[in-house]
């Protein structure tokens, strides 16, 4: 059944990807974005389609006429260098956003899904994280804007969900990669496939061995679609388990580039977490979910995109 969907973030990396696939299925989707690290240039694509693009900043009042069935809540900064340089929206889209968001669904009786994160587990101690950890997390720290920001919002769903008796969903997503990140992203695949294709060095932090675990967003979005559609209110999990260190990505890249650069070590950034990797057992057994696309071909995809948005963005300076 065709149903009216708000994302909120649409222009994002993950929100585009998410408008995209919905209106594949043949829903209405309308799309909200302040454009604060949106870009318009990742829906332009949709405007032919059932898409409706509003421009607005969600920790204002969110007036829609008419029916709404479900509220996908993804705006926020997302990346560590964005949310340095925006701590104060990026609180505010959390928590203030949140309420919104929140404050729509129950309007309108429509299914309401929160983006949450891994960041909620911090620099976690418990290895690999299922959704009982409740996290290792510097509030006052530099991250803290996100993670907390992130832990309040999620503490307000569930309020929603017990309170008003809305039917909501949170997603904790780990490291997502693919098409339609920024070439100034700042995270580590963007930066790491920029880099190599323009044979910079590629900038590690820290010793490198750090891990983390990387999921291609088809499959992200396959998982957070799934959850959406089930019966399930508490936090689940989306993301790839196959665990590495920043160097061994930074290296893989290398090769699939074929590119000359070598590998520089920076400081390593305040509270960056040492380890991360999902454990993805409630999305296997709850949505029958588990990551398709190996690293290499998502990386593939990846650099192919990255490849003709840097011939636009070196062509043009
Ligand atoms: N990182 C890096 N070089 C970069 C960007 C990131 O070594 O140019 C590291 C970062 O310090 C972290 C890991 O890669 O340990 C993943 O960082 P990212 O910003 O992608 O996301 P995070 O998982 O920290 O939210």
């Amino acid at each position: 059944m065709s149903a009216r969907i708000v994302i909120t973030g649409a222009a994002g990396f993950i929100g585009s990807h998410l408008a995209e696939t919905l209106l594949d299925r043949g829903h209405h989707v309308i799309g909200i974005d302040n454009l604060l690290t949106g870009d318009v240039a990742n829906i332009a694509h949709l405007s032919n389609r059932d898409f409706h693009f509003i421009e607005h900043d969600v920790t204002n009042y969110i007036y829609l006429d008419g029916p709404v069935d479900v509220v996908l809540h993804w705006a926020s900064p997302a990346s560590p260098i964005d949310y340095l340089e925006w701590p104060i929206p990026t609180l505010k889209v959390g928590a203030l956003g949140t309420h919104k968001a929140l404050g729509l669904a129950k309007a309108k009786r429509a299914r309401f899904v929160l983006a949450s994160t891994s960041e909620v587990y911090g620099d976690p101690l418990e290895h690999p994280q299922t959704e009982q950890y409740w996290g290792n997390v510097n509030p006052v720290g530099p991250r803290g804007v996100y993670d907390e920001a992130k832990r309040f919002a999620e503490a307000m769903t569930m309020a929603y969900h017990r309170y008003h008796k809305l039917d909501a969903k949170i997603v904790r997503i780990f490291n997502t990669y693919g098409p339609r990140m920024r070439v100034r992203d700042g995270r580590a695949v963007p930066n790491f496939i920029a880099q190599a294709l323009r044979n910079e060095d590629l900038t590690v932090y820290g010793d490198g061995n750090q891990t983390r675990s990387f999921c291609y967003v088809s499959d992200l979005v396959d998982g957070v679609l799934r959850l959406m559609d089930s019966g399930e209110n508490e936090p689940v999990n989306i993301g790839n388990p196959q665990e590495m260190t920043i160097t061994q990505i930074a290296e893989q890249i290398i090769t699939l580039t074929g590119a000359t650069s070598q590998i520089v070590y920076l400081e390593l950034p305040v509270d960056d977490p040492k380890v991360r990797q999902p454990d993805i057992t409630r999305a296997r057994n709850l949505l029958e979910w588990e990551p398709k696309v190996p690293l290499a071909a998502g990386l593939e995809r990846t650099i192919d995109y990255f490849r003709q948005k840097l011939a636009n963005v070196d062509a043009s300076r």
